[in-house]
């Protein structure tokens, strides 16, 4: 880089949540912090009203400044997609505020604290010089460099996508893999219909199926129902999947219920820290747009990057090796969690409502469980759990049988999630996740049978 020209501590490419929090918690550090986004000033984040957990927000040390919080949510519903199941997690409280007000908020604090943003610019590509990121180029060509990059640009990942194609390219030559990795990011944009349906209680509602997931939103009376489709899974329009929900609901069952249903899509990071580069929330592939716990990943991720980041611009080492310690640290404490979402849901989603009755039932599934996965302290099961449930379901072996069978596949995917890579070295971590591929595969091909 020429002397000329004018360098950044950090390049943030986004203004979602993510990008907005991390501008302000690197600015107020005194770094120089340079923003883009590909938006107006007036379009940054939707006006949606969203909830972190209570205890994940209040440790993070980037959020003290933000009191703008409405009230605090105490019961959370999960409900099917018919409204006739629902898990209450009744243990875990939600602050709720509106995101736009939030990113608004961080994006002017973090002006105030001499950050700079530019509004209405697109960036195309990283820039690179030998093995590193060492800027960004935008639409009209212009670059600009930085000492670290981080992609904050959601499922965009306009610059994650370049650097995991060429780490691709060269770890992993399968194609299958490759495949893999690309078709599960595949979902239609959401759409957003009102209707008048009383539910009582200061909750949340979150329905799900296996097409789709649909949060609805109480206000006023007034739940906004807001449906997100997953292509992988059917061919149907958010719009006709929300109508059929409206329709549904008109006689809506509130009783306490036993069941749960969603088809989970985890995406994992390939190369996700490189020289000079980061990227985090959902264009790290971190959150997961089907559950209502997105943003408490992303924020999760948050804490551990903005240390991260001023610790290597402190060393003067931004090297892969530091910056992967990101990585490492968000996979030992969210990766777990995150597999626990996607697989013993895909677990549960494999048997038909009978089935899971009689899961239910005898205590095979219970909401304690459920609970303890969403709290990511679901525990490895024994041999002696599964000795204890095999004589639970003894008057239906066969289901028992594929259920237990079901949870060992699970238990060997947990127990992949302790393998990971402590230090970052290319070879170990591709055979790792080349792994951790190779058994969600297998153990999804075990639920389709
Ligand atoms: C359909 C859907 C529904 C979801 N629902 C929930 C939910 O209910 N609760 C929850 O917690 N999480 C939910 N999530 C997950 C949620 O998106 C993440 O938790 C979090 O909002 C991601 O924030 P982010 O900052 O990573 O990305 P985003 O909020 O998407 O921000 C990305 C920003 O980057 C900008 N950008 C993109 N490309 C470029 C470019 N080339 N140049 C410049 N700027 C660019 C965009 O304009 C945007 O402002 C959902 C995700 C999806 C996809």
């Amino acid at each position: 880089m020429s002397k000329k020209e004018e360098q950044y501590d950090v390049i943030i490419v986004g203004t979602g949540f993510t990008g907005a929090t991390l501008a302000f918690s690197l600015a107020i550090t005194g770094k120089k912090v340079i923003v883009f986004d590909k938006k107006k000033r007036e379009e940054i984040g939707q006006d949606q009203i969203i909830y972190l957990d209570k205890k994940i927000f209040n440790s993070s040390k980037l959020l003290q400044t933000y009191k703008d919080i409405e009230n605090v949510v105490r019961k959370t519903f999960f409900y099917s997609s018919d409204l006739n199941f629902s898990i209450s997690l009744q243990k875990r409280e939600y602050v709720r505020f509106n995101l736009k007000e939030y990113i608004n908020y961080m994006v002017e604090s973090a002006i105030k604290a001499g950050a700079k943003f530019n509004f209405e610019t697109e960036i195309t590509d990283p820039v690179g010089r030998g093995q590193w990121v060492i800027g960004v180029k935008t639409k009209e060509g212009k670059i600009v460099n930085g000492k670290i990059i981080v992609d904050c640009s959601g499922t965009e990942r306009i610059l994650t996508k370049n650097i995991e194609i060429l780490d691709l390219n060269i770890k992993i030559s399968s194609k299958e893999y490759v495949d893999t990795f690309y078709s599960r990011n595949k979902i239609e944009k959401s759409e957003k219909i009102l209707n008048q349906i009383q539910l009582e209680g200061d909750s949340f509602y979150c329905l799900f199926d296996r097409e789709f997931v649909t949060n609805v939103e109480k206000e006023n009376n007034t739940l906004s129902f807001f449906t997100v489709v997953n292509k992988n899974l059917t061919k149907r329009k958010a719009k006709a999947v929300t109508n059929e929900i409206i329709n549904r609901s008109k006689g809506i069952n509130l009783s306490p219920i036993n069941s749960f249903s969603e088809k989970v899509v985890v995406r994992r990071p390939i190369t996700l820290a490189w020289y000079g580069f980061l990227s985090i929330g959902e264009a790290a592939f971190q959150t997961n747009p089907f559950t209502v716990e997105g943003k408490n990943l992303s924020l999760i991720a948050l804490n551990i990057l903005s240390e991260v980041i001023l610790d290597a611009l402190q060393k003067k080492e931004v090297s892969i090796y530091r910056l992967w310690k990101y990585h490492v640290e968000f996979f030992k404490i969210a990766g777990r969690h995150l597999a626990a979402l996607e697989a013993f849901r895909s677990l549960i989603l494999s048997f038909d409502k009978e089935k899971l009755y009689f899961l239910f039932s005898k205590g095979l599934i219970s909401k304690a469980e459920i609970h303890r996965m969403f709290l990511n302290k679901y525990p490895k099961q024994t041999f002696f759990d599964f000795l204890v449930k095999f004589f639970k379901g003894l008057t239906d072996i066969k289901t028992t049988y594929r259920f237990l069978k079901g949870l060992r596949k699970i238990n060997y995917i947990f127990n992949h999630y302790t393998k990971i890579p402590k230090e970052y070295d290319p070879k170990p971590y591709h055979d790792w996740y080349i792994k951790q591929l190779y058994l969600f595969k297998v153990f999804k091909k075990y639920c389709q049978n």
